[in-house]
């Protein structure tokens, strides 16, 4: 396989550390809110890297951290007037669920920031020593002008950066150089900590992923990923620390994600343009969102928008159409003598198999993965179309089909692609429960007709009434 490193920025061959194994660190959530599509990339792509090299026989290690204490979560524990932990564990536990609808396999390990702080104040106390970090009045640095290779991955000047806050006042109490960042924040009143050497507090966010990775995986591992905007500093910050910590590279190849747009500006909490994958799966499956995510280049940005949304579906409805219709022939069919699989299908699936290959090995180009799905669904196609249709033929590209499907994670089966019901058919569904307990039968047959009409079917089950695509 080749791979796009962004620390080279060029396109190498992948060799694992270790023949045969692999393994793999990617920066995870932080626990605040609810998940958007842009969040939504890097977990179906890498999850997609991850099936990639384990169909090519190597054995994976996937390692996901959780940031579970950082300032957008204690913030939102002050609006709520709760717990930090009351947060992270609803976000944690709704992050996994959509995960799950799309498709996403979980981490081999997942761990969390506030259960590694023993390995974080550790790696800080070797930097300290080292000559890397310095205590301030509110915290511990890292000292960037320690570290020469500052600015290698993202090819972030530190001089520029020194020059362009030049008109910033920096507190002797504080950091000493603006291009320092906190290893450790001092506990302020009202916030969580935990005991350290420098007094009770957090750690940085950046420290948190350097002591995991050493933790979980070792000095160097052979792919760290991410977005593209955890570059610089997050991505920089973490080779600082880690490679003055340990004196070793801390990874061979960086793949990072494009951005997800809306209008050319990327998808963000912080613009205030972003569309939660909970509320995009009231309208599409989790699929379909997968496959909108796949049918681009990993490293390209793509476009959200409702009718590109469509299309996506409207191309996944091609794909699943074909494994029904396939499905269906061969239900019907006795017994299929797979020794009759003709010479042209068996080149068919060959080529069909090795394109797919081809295309995932040359740095996970998803897009050509798909296109290859598709000359395969054609071809299925046409022979389902046939008076005759040769069943061999069929059940073997079905196979074939579905074991291509599968490296991408993508599930044609129907319980996979169902959208959930959106919130207003939920919201009649209640109503009309109301209508009913209040013994107005009127209005709950008014709502039981208006969710008809929007295409839902009601069922009265012993666990109350439930909504299904009619
Ligand atoms: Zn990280």
């Amino acid at each position: 396989m080749r791979i796009f490193n962004t620390l080279t920025r060029q396109k190498e061959d992948f060799v694992p550390l270790v023949p045969g194994r692999v393994s793999i660190y990617c920066c995870g959530p932080t626990v605040y809110d609810f998940i958007h599509l842009g969040n939504a990339r890097p977990l179906v792509v890498f999850d997609v890297l991850r099936r990639h090299l384990e169909s090519s026989g190597l054995d994976v290690c996937f390692v996901q951290n959780v940031t579970d204490i950082e300032d957008k979560i204690i913030r939102r524990a002050e609006e709520e007037g709760v717990g930090h932990e009351v947060i992270t564990a609803r976000f944690h536990a709704a992050y996994h669920e959509d995960a799950a609808a799309l498709g996403v396999r979980q981490p081999d390990s997942e761990p969390r920031a506030t259960a590694a702080i023993p390995d974080i104040i550790a790696m800080i106390e070797r930097l300290i020593a080292g000559g890397h970090a310095y205590v301030a009045g509110d915290g511990v640095y890292y000292a960037t002008s320690s570290f020469p290779d500052y600015g290698r991955l993202s090819g972030y000047d530190l001089e520029r950066l020194e020059e362009d806050s030049g008109g910033r006042q920096v507190s002797s109490e504080q950091k000493r150089d603006p291009a320092d960042f906190a290893l450790w924040k001092l506990q302020k009143p009202g916030e969580p900590g935990w005991p350290s050497p420098w007094g009770s507090g957090r750690p940085g966010w950046h420290i948190e992923c350097s002591a995991m990775v050493l933790a979980e995986l070792g000095e160097t591992i052979d792919i760290h990923c991410g977005g593209q905007d955890l570059i610089f500093p997050h991505h920089e910050n973490e080779i600082a620390q880690s490679v003055a910590a340990n004196a070793e590279p801390l990874a061979r190849y960086w793949m990072h994600n494009g951005y997800v747009n809306v209008d050319q500006a990327k998808m963000s909490k912080s613009l205030g343009n972003f569309f939660t994958v909970r509320d995009l799966l009231e309208r599409f499956s989790g699929m379909v969102l997968r496959f909108f995510i796949l049918s681009g280049h990993y490293r390209s940005p793509i476009n959200f928008s409702t009718e590109l949304l469509e299309a996506a579906a409207h191309g996944w409805e091609r794909i699943t159409t074909c494994v029904r219709n396939v499905n269906f022939l061969l239900s019907q069919a006795k017994d299929i003598e797979k020794s009759s699989l003709s010479p042209e299908s068996q080149d068919l699936l060959t080529t069909a198999r090795q394109n797919f290959k081809d295309a995932l090995d040359d740095d996970l180009n998803t897009a050509d993965a798909l296109a290859s799905v598709f000359d395969l669904v054609r071809a299925l196609n046409s022979q389902a179309a046939l008076p005759e249709p040769p069943l061999a033929d069929l059940a073997a590209g079905l196979e074939t089909l579905e074991q291509l499907l599968a490296v991408l994670g993508l599930d044609a089966t129907e319980e996979a692609t169902a959208a959930g019901p959106p919130q207003e058919i939920l919201q009649m569904l209640e109503a009309r429960q109301a209508a009913r307990a209040a013994r107005n039968w009127a209005e709950a047959d008014r709502l039981r007709d208006a969710i008809t009409a929007a295409g839902w079917r009601i069922e009265d089950t012993p666990r109350g009434a439930q909504v299904y695509r009619a």
